[in-house]
């Protein structure tokens, strides 16, 4: 990796799916030195030693981003301005800081008060991930073929930025530059209200109490099995995306609700005209993506094991070299 940048010392705050990952790609790629990490449970901080995920484990977040050139902070939405609060005196000056957060507008509402001028915050989301939490989720892998948005400030330092960018390519990952209010739209209709369809299509499958569990479970076709997937993803990540990007969220469950009314008229009405004609410019989009390489014709909602396993990276950390 010739290009790829070297962070002497990385601290991660928090340390699961996607903390977890980050440490083990970096490590495996040896672009860092060394690595700091900490999270909020005792249990936790043991399991990322037991599994050799960080060379120092720290018992608070202000302690490990002690020194750090680079701080990563991997935890819940709702639980990053605390985190800022707690690190922001202990940050090095010229340190790069930044995060994972599902949603990017109120992160750095709540983060960017709390760090030091001199120090460059610049904030991510990589769009990968399992419907698996906590460190032994994390796999090297999980970031190749993907994407990572970072939403730097207008007058953000152009070096940390790219040198940031630079870390997730080394991961695989596709980096993109865009505001963190437009971020959240797009996630909103790429993610956030997907998720909030599975949650909703299998609650009410559930509920009808007019077929069993076991003739859904014996007859879901393709499509709801994948909504019963999604719907498995962690309950607090996807209570603090509903929390804090309400607004995206909302005007597009507002245009959804607009066309899904459409089609209830068509299918009240026995319009076949109408429906034919949705399903048929809906199919178009579907092929049309596919044509341009968009997408492969197998269902994908972001998850890593709905894509075939790219290349293993090198694994020199501990845990996992018994099972290699
Ligand atoms: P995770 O596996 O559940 O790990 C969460 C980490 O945060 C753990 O270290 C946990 O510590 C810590 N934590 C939990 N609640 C906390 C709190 N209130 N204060 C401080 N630390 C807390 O979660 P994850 O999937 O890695 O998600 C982390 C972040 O990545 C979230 O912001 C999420 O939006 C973003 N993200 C997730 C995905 C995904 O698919 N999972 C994809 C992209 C981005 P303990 O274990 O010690 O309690």
């Amino acid at each position: 990796m010739a290009s790829a940048p070297h962070f002497k010392r990385l601290a991660l705050i928090g340390v699961g799916l996607i903390g977890g990952s980050i440490a083990r790609a970096a490590r495996g790629l040896g672009i860092v030195d060394t690595i700091a990490a900490t999270s909020r449970s005792q249990t936790t901080r043991k399991r990322i030693g037991d599994l050799g995920l960080a060379d120092e484990i720290m018992d608070t977040a202000a302690a490990a981003v002690a020194d750090a050139d680079l701080v990563i902070v991997c935890v819940p939405i709702g639980a990053c301005g605390a985190v800022a609060r707690e690190i922001g005196p202990n940050l090095k000056p010229g340190a790069i800081v930044s995060d994972v957060g599902s949603v990017k507008a109120d992160v750095v509402r709540d983060m960017a008060p709390h760090i030091p001028a001199g120090v460059h915050f610049i904030p991510g989301h990589p769009v990968a991930g399992t419907e698996d939490s906590g460190p032994d989720a994390g796999f090297a892998e999980l970031f190749i073929n993907r994407w990572c948005i970072l939403t730097p400030a207008k007058g953000a330092d152009q070096t940390a930025v790219r040198r940031l960018a630079e870390f997730w390519k080394a991961f695989g990952a596709s980096v993109e530059i865009m505001s963190p209010e437009h971020h959240d739209l797009v996630l909103a209709v790429t993610s956030h209200v997907p998720h909030l369809i599975a949650y909703n299509i299998v609650g009410t499958a559930f509920d009808l109490r007019l077929v069993t569990e076991s003739e859904i479970l014996k007859y879901s076709a393709g499509g709801f099995r994948d909504f019963t997937r999604i719907a498995a993803s962690d309950p607090t990540m996807w209570r603090d995306i509903f929390l804090h990007n309400r607004k995206a969220v909302l005007d597009v469950l507002g245009r959804f609700n607009e066309d899904l009314a459409t089609l209830t008229r068509a299918v009240r009405d026995g319009d076949g005209e109408t429906l034919f004609k949705m399903f048929a410019d809906r199919r178009a989009i579907r092929r049309g993506m596919i044509q341009y390489n968009l997408d492969s014709p197998a269902p994908d909602f972001q998850h890593a094991d709905s894509k075939p396993k790219a290349e293993p990276l090198p694994r020199p950390y501990a845990a996992l070299d018994d099972d290699d």
